[in-house]
């Protein structure tokens, strides 16, 4: 158990306290989630500003071996126009930096006003590109974190807390190994929760 459902709602909180308040006045700034694990942040960020605009972008992330390059493609585009405009990536998790590096030089051709980074999870430890995140949730290890978006083929995107696998081998030999681990907390709640810290 790492971050607890109450946890999680007082650092978005912050966060969102934070954006709303660098806004000058009048101005709407546009909130790109990455699909798909930003979409649970992104519901409770956009419900705590005062004005906002939404879009979403896909990448699809190739292996080295894959592209022989290791780099990510758009698979899914923005469909507002952000010329002028000032765009906040929301990230889940930053881990090594490689996706928000592409993202941010390959959107710069499009001139925004600015582009900014908010992310709810810093694995600073594991950075290879050093990308500046403007709004910055918690710090984590090197650990695979699920829950609040963020999945295992697909799985855990649902649980409203995060969590952390030592052990992946785990999960690939039983994807839904932690289901009954997750279940049990969540009908506990956040003294449940606490308790399992
Ligand atoms: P980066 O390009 O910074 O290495 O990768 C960031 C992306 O990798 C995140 O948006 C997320 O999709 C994925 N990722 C990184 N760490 C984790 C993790 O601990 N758990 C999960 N589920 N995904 C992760």
């Amino acid at each position: 158990m790492l971050f607890t459902q109450g946890e999680i709602q007082r650092q978005v909180d912050e966060l969102a306290g934070r954006l709303e308040s660098s806004l000058a006045d009048g101005e709407v700034p546009i909130l790109v989630g990455l699909m798909r694990g930003s979409l649970v942040l992104m519901a409770d960020l956009v419900r705590r500003l005062s004005s906002v605009h939404v879009d979403f972008l896909s990448l699809s992330r190739f292996s080295q071996s894959e592209s022989g390059s290791g780099r990510a493609r758009i698979e899914k585009d923005l469909e507002i126009d952000i010329t002028g405009r000032r765009i906040i990536f929301v990230e889940d998790v930053v881990d090594t930096g490689l996706t928000l590096s592409y993202l941010t030089s390959s959107f710069e051709a499009r001139n925004p006003k600015s582009i900014e980074v908010l992310a709810l999870l810093d694995k600073r430890a594991r950075r290879i590109i050093d990308i500046p995140i403007d709004f910055a949730g918690f710090e984590i290890g090197d650990e695979f974190v699920l829950g609040y978006g963020l999945d295992y083929a697909q799985l855990y995107r649902n649980v409203p807390f995060l969590f952390g696998v030592d052990d992946l081998d785990v999960l690939v030999r039983q994807p839904d190994a932690y289901f009954s681990f997750a279940r049990e907390l969540m009908r506990g709640g956040e003294e449940a929760q606490q308790a399992a810290k």
